[in-house]
């Protein structure tokens, strides 16, 4: 999709000259076709209506973006190597998805070509810790701390995805090695049997909680969520798949649900899960699973369940934005603000009107380069 929008510029320009380059709405002093001018150097973004969080927030606006980071914003008069008339055009903030496997299925470059520019990943391999991930912010779970044989090392997970223990005593070994090797998040799945006692589940999250770390779990019905809740963990790693009671949304009312509704087929119990854990007053983080599902960048259908759960247009642009970035610790993303990474989507549309335009940016920027 980006690389079709050069494509395009390059085209109009050299059919139908200078006119048909200024109606394209990209570049306006670069040589047609040239998208590498546009990784270097000082980039003006002129006219363009930030959307999101932060005071830029509804306003057209000129956007400076210098070494990879934005460094003015508003009438600006700035001299900059390249200007890019962004009139008729949305400025959003590049995603962050809460919900990712990127050992599994490694298209790190594509999740960036599609918007999204920071992910947390919730199962890999353990050396996946020490990977490069530049330019994506990456959190990493590492293995999940799992019961032996529990999930998911007897299934898709065989291969690395999951540190089996037998106590506590082990569960707490485990998250320190992980602290120790660079997890920024835990993962303990919270299934049936074979699933982690409830005592190890606790010792889990206090040995995480003690390390700064939060944790996530999968747990998909009612008992196991409710269990989820009572020995502390922060976060649910999907939307749950069986009905919940009251009781099970509102023992997540101080806690987060990362969506996940498409991988699991998008059935009207979950989505009526996520609608009745956003009204217990659980904070919603866009996640899609990415890995289990194989759609890269943001997710179409992701956002239209997310619509389906009853959130409006700037709620769903929030739960990939502002919230996640605020929720995980993740600075320099979540709006388009002076200080923030340069790493945003030019839209065609206005995605609180139409929140599908999210999934289709006309370009993506990623520390002020243009994918
Ligand atoms: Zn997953």
């Amino acid at each position: 999709m980006i690389a079709s929008q050069s494509t395009l510029c390059g085209l109009s320009a050299l059919a139908g000259g200078l006119l048909l380059l200024a109606l394209c709405g990209c570049v306006v002093q670069a040589e047609p076709g040239d998208s590498q001018i546009l990784q270097v150097g000082s980039v003006l973004f002129q006219d363009a209506t930030v959307v999101g969080s932060g005071p830029y927030a509804g306003q057209s606006v000129d956007v400076l973006i210098e070494s990879g980071a934005i460094t003015a914003i508003g009438d600006l008069n700035a001299k900059a190597d390249t200007v890019v008339d962004l009139s008729g055009r949305w400025l959003a903030p590049a995603f962050i998805d809460s919900h990712v496997h990127l050992s599994f299925l490694p298209r790190r470059e594509q999740m960036l070509d599609g918007g999204i520019a920071a992910a947390v990943d919730l199962a890999a391999p353990i050396h996946s810790l020490d990977d490069d991930v530049a330019p994506m912010i990456l959190l990493q779970s590492g293995p999940m701390v799992t019961a032996v044989q529990g999930y998911p090392t007897q299934s898709w997970g065989s291969l690395g995805y999951g540190i089996e223990c037998e106590n506590e005593s082990e569960v707490q070994k485990a998250v320190a090695s992980l602290s120790a090797g660079g997890a920024s998040v835990i993962k303990m799945p919270v299934t049936e049997a074979r699933s982690l006692s409830e005592p190890a589940l606790r010792a889990g999250v206090e040995a995480a909680h003690s390390r700064g770390l939060k944790v996530a779990s999968h747990a998909m019905t009612q008992d196991q969520v409710l269990l989820a809740a009572d020995v502390g963990i922060d976060v649910l790693a999907h939307t749950p798949t069986a009905q919940l009671s009251d009781a099970g949304a509102q023992a997540w009312s101080k806690g987060a649900v990362i969506s996940t509704l498409r991988a699991f087929g998008g059935s009207d119990i979950a989505v009526d899960n996520l609608r009745r854990l956003r009204a217990a007053g659980a904070t919603v983080l866009y996640g899609t699973d990415f890995g289990n599902l194989q759609t890269t960048g943001i997710v179409a259908a992701e956002l239209e369940l997310l619509a389906r759960a009853g959130l409006s247009g700037a709620e769903i642009l929030a739960s990939g934005t502002s919230v996640p970035a605020q929720w995980w610790g993740i600075e320099g993303l979540g709006s388009v603000d002076v200080g923030k990474r340069a790493s945003f989507l030019v839209l065609g549309s206005n995605p609180i009107e139409t929140p599908a335009a999210l999934a289709s940016p006309e370009a993506v920027w990623v520390n002020g380069v243009k994918r």
